[in-house]
C-alpha cells in the first residue's frame, strides 16, 4: 500500500514537472498585463478637475478593449478594472504569475510648475537626470499607503536619493526590449496622438522592479498643466492616448510573433512562401544586407572600446528614436547570426537580432525574405 501511495505521488510530481517544462514552449497567446496606476485611497496625482487614478483607469480599460477586439492572439490581464487599491509589488506579481510577455503600467504626471506638458515612457534603470528621479520618487511614494512597506520593500525609502543607487547595480535582463516598446509608445504618441514627446527614459520604479518580463511605465501627460489636463479627461484625449498605446503594443507583439515564426521548425517553408509573395521595395539594398546582434542602447554615445563590449568585434552604432544603439557581429546568414546571438546572450541576456540594408535598420522579416 505504501509503495502504491509513493508511486502515485511520484506520478503526480513528475507530471507537474513535465507541465512546468511545457510552459517554456512558445505560448499560443501573448499575455499583456495592463496596469492602471494607483486606485482606492491612493489617488495618484491630483489636478484641478481630475485625479490620476481615474484618468489612467479609463485609458487602461480602453487599451485592453482595443487589444481584446483586434488581437485574438493576445490575452489581456488587468491589475485592476475598478477603483481599488493594489500594492505596487502585487502588480508585478500578477504579471509574473501569468507568465506575461509585457507589463504596461499607465500613469499621469504632475509638477509643482504648471508649465511642463507632454508624454514620456520609462524603462527600469538608473535615472540620468534629477527630473527622471523625481518622477520615480513621486510614483514610488505611494508605498506608504501599504502596511509594513519598509519590510516589504526591504528598507527602500522612496524619498531618499541614496535608495535609488541600488538600481545602478541591477542589470535589467529585459532592458533592450523594454526600451524598444517604450520607443514605440512615444512614437505613436507623437506621430498619431500629436503629443509633445518628452522621450524614452530610465528610472527606478518599484512597480517595474520585480516584473520578470519587458516592462514599461507610461506617463500620459501632466494633469498639473491646465491644457493637458483638459485633454487627459476628455473622451477624445483618452481615445487618442489609448489607441496609441494599443498600436505600440501591437507592433511589439507582431515583432515577438515574427521571432517565434523564425525560430519554429516550419519557418523555412513559411519563408519560402513569403519569398514567393514578392516584395521588391528593398531589393536594391540586398547587396548590403546584413544581420547584427543588438546588445545595448544609450542616450549618450558610448566609445567603441567601451568595456561593456568586452572582446567583441564589429561594434556598430546607429541612432534611432533619440537613442544610440549598439550592435556586435555582422553576418550575411540568418542561421549564423542566430548562433552568435545565443553565445552573446551569456553577456547580454536581452540581445536580439536586427537587420540592416546599407547600414540602415530594416524590418527583420523583410530581410529574411530578401536573403532567401
Ligand atoms: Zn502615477
Amino acid at each position: 500500500m505504501k509503495e502504491k501511495i509513493l508511486l502515485v505521488i511520484f506520478i503526480v510530481l513528475s507530471s507537474a514537472i513535465l507541465q512546468g517544462n511545457d510552459s517554456k514552449k512558445p505560448k499560443q497567446k501573448k499575455v499583456i498585463v495592463i496596469d492602471a496606476g494607483h486606485g482606492g485611497q491612493d489617488t495618484g496625482a491630483v489636478g484641478k478637475n481630475s485625479k490620476e487614478k481615474d484618468i489612467v483607469l479609463a485609458i487602461a480599460l480602453k487599451v485592453g478593449k482595443y487589444l481584446e477586439q483586434n488581437m485574438p492572439n493576445v490575452k489581456v490581464i488587468y491589475t485592476r478594472k475598478t477603483d481599488v487599491f493594489i500594492p505596487l509589488r502585487e502588480r508585478a506579481i500578477i504579471a509574473n504569475n501569468n507568465n506575461a510577455d509585457l507589463f504596461v503600467s499607465i500613469h499621469a504626471n504632475s509638477n509643482p510648475n504648471p508649465r511642463p506638458y507632454g508624454t514620456e515612457t520609462f524603462a527600469m534603470g538608473l535615472h540620468k537626470t534629477k527630473g527622471n528621479l523625481e518622477v520615480a520618487q513621486k510614483e514610488n511614494s505611494v508605498i506608504v499607503f501599504e502596511e509594513d512597506y519598509s519590510v516589504k520593500y526591504e528598507g527602500f525609502d522612496p524619498n531618499s536619493a541614496e535608495s535609488y543607487i541600488i538600481f545602478s547595480l541591477m542589470q535589467s535582463t529585459y532592458l533592450n526590449e523594454s526600451l524598444e516598446v517604450a520607443s514605440f509608445v512615444q512614437e505613436e504618441f507623437h506621430d498619431r496622438a500629436k503629443r509633445k514627446d518628452r522621450g524614452v527614459k530610465q528610472a527606478g520604479f518599484l512597480v517595474l522592479w520585480q516584473a520578470s518580463m519587458p516592462s514599461i511605465l507610461i506617463e500620459t501627460g501632466f494633469i498639473s498643466n491646465a491644457e493637458e489636463e483638459k485633454f487627459l479627461i476628455s473622451k477624445d484625449g483618452q481615445e487618442y492616448l489609448s489607441s496609441a498605446i494599443y498600436r505600440a503594443v501591437k507592433s511589439y507583439v507582431t515583432n515577438l510573433e515574427n521571432d517565434d515564426l523564425i525560430d519554429s521548425p516550419i519557418s523555412k517553408e513559411v519563408i519560402k512562401d513569403l519569398t514567393a509573395s514578392k516584395t521588391t521595395e528593398l531589393v536594391e539594398k540586398k547587396t548590403e544586407l546584413c544581420f547584427r546582434v543588438q546588445v545595448t542602447s544609450s542616450s549618450k554615445p558610448l566609445k567603441m572600446d567601451h568595456p561593456v563590449f568586452k572582446e567583441y568585434t564589429d561594434v556598430f552604432e546607429y541612432y534611432e528614436k533619440d537613442m544610440y544603439k549598439y550592435t556586435i557581429g555582422k553576418y550575411k546568414k540568418y542561421n549564423e547570426v542566430k548562433d552568435f546571438q545565443q553565445k552573446v546572450k551569456k553577456d547580454f541576456p536581452g540581445a536580439f537580432i536586427v537587420a540592416f540594408g546599407n547600414n540602415e535598420r530594416i524590418d527583420l522579416k523583410t530581410a529574411i525574405k530578401l536573403i532567401n
